[in-house]
């Protein structure tokens, strides 16, 4: 039988152990610790040479379902769930590099991400670099000896820049680091990180995932594709464990220590959002494209920016890359931050929250919110302009979205 298609395989993963009561869902498992036989078996547990759940913040079996299914349809060697896409990227930072490090990557980040890069992980000595990740030789050229990782997002927002991954994925081998990418944008289903070259993926499962915005959890999907022995916090793993030291580390180490596990109720709601996230992509992305059309031919929109239309100079990239489907998040200026203002308050259905991938329409001007606290200059480097409005696209009807949007767009004339 040939292998098990995307949706089959978050439908039919198998339980690591058998249900007693025969239920098709893996119910959720609220407690923290786990009994064991005897004093033998307790020894065993705890030496790992008998894998059990022992505590919830190192383990459980309803997250632990949870990181099966998400292992099962990206081809990873390793999945960790944790609580929230923030602990995922900084887990996964720390347990690669150490004070004296540095990392590359693009100023065009999640704003929170830059942050972490810019001021949490600078105070403990990790060094940031920054390049314009569309050159993809820009990023080799400022790799050194103490460089332990290039990191990127599949599309930046609210520029919607798309990297050539596979190309970046070239200069980190010939420059034995590590390629990090942020999927949030184009989570597994519109994008197959391993066939890219990405070695280790994180993602905010908040977003689509987690069936459109109803809890807060993140992941680390690590391909085993690095070979550990070239970064030195990591040499001794890679000796015992091969392609696993990192997954076995960070389990063993940073994930533990840290603390930030996903609670089983969220991993439990997380693993139901992906039951569904083929059909909701499909809707959204969709969606997506058949707005961005109406908002091209509307005379008071100044310009449409969305990789999947034809103009976009990222078009070409994020065909190979997602193929029909680059996300669905765009974003169009009108004339003033004015009429931007005036056109968020006249909109009826879609919402004003700052959220993305809700399985609701929501809008925002991103200069005067999520980039508030962002000066005139770092705006601009970012190409958050004052015209901007930012679209993510939910999976309601499209003819109720675009006849929202026309008549406050009317309502400006
Ligand atoms: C939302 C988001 C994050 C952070 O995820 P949380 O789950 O809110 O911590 C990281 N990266 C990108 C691209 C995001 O959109």
């Amino acid at each position: 039988m040939p292998e098990n298609k995307f949706i089959t395989k978050i439908l039919h993963t198998k339980f690591l152990k058998e249900d007693p009561h025969g239920s098709l869902h893996m119910p959720v498992y609220d407690n923290v610790a786990f009994e064991f036989k005897s004093a033998q078996e307790l020894e065993l547990a705890f030496a790992g040479k008998k894998p059990s759940h022992m505590y919830s913040r190192i383990s459980n079996p309803t997250v632990e379902h949870f990181e099966q299914q998400v292992r099962a349809i990206t081809g990873a060697v390793g999945t960790v769930a944790l609580s929230s896409g923030m602990a995922a990227i900084s887990n996964t930072i720390l347990a690669i590099a150490k004070t004296g490090d540095n990392i590359i990557t693009s100023r065009h980040l999640f704003g929170n991400t830059y942050s972490l890069f810019e001021q949490t992980l600078k105070d403990w000595g990790l060094e940031t670099r920054y390049a314009d990740l569309t050159k993809p030789q820009e990023a080799g050229r400022l790799i050194d000896k103490k460089t332990k990782a290039i990191f990127l997002e599949t599309i930046t927002n609210p520029q919607l820049e798309v990297v050539d991954i596979a190309s970046l994925s070239k200069i980190a081998r010939k420059g034995n680091v590590l390629l990090i990418v942020d999927t949030t944008m184009t989570p597994p289903y519109l994008f197959c990180a391993k066939e890219f070259g990405v070695d280790i993926e994180v993602v905010s499962s908040t977003k689509w995932i987690s069936g459109g915005a109803t809890s807060i959890g993140g992941l680390i999907i690590d391909y085993g594709t690095y070979d550990w022995k070239k970064n030195d916090k990591l040499e001794d793993d890679a000796v015992k464990y091969g392609p696993f030291a990192f997954i076995n580390r960070l389990r063993r180490e940073v994930y533990r220590n840290i603390g930030a596990c996903i609670s089983p109720h969220n991993a439990y709601l997380q693993s139901l959002g992906l039951e569904t996230l083929p059909l909701r992509l499909d809707a959204a992305c969709e969606n997506t494209r058949k707005i961005a059309g109406f908002l091209e031919k509307s005379p008071a929109v100044k310009s449409v920016n969305y990789p999947g239309l034809k103009k976009s100079p990222y078009y070409h990239t994020a065909k190979k890359q997602f193929g029909n489907k680059p996300g669905a998040v765009l974003t169009f200026d009108l004339a003033s931050k004015e009429e931007c203002f005036n056109f968020l308050n006249r909109i009826k259905l879609i919402r004003r929250a700052t959220n993305l991938h809700d399985n609701r329409t929501l809008i925002l001007h991103p200069a005067s919110t999520i980039f508030c606290e962002f000066d005139a200059k770092l705006k601009n480097e970012m190409g958050v302009r004052e015209t901007l409005i930012r679209l993510a696209v939910g999976i309601e009807d499209y003819r109720d979205l675009i006849a929202d949007i026309k008549q406050s767009l009317e309502s400006l004339q």
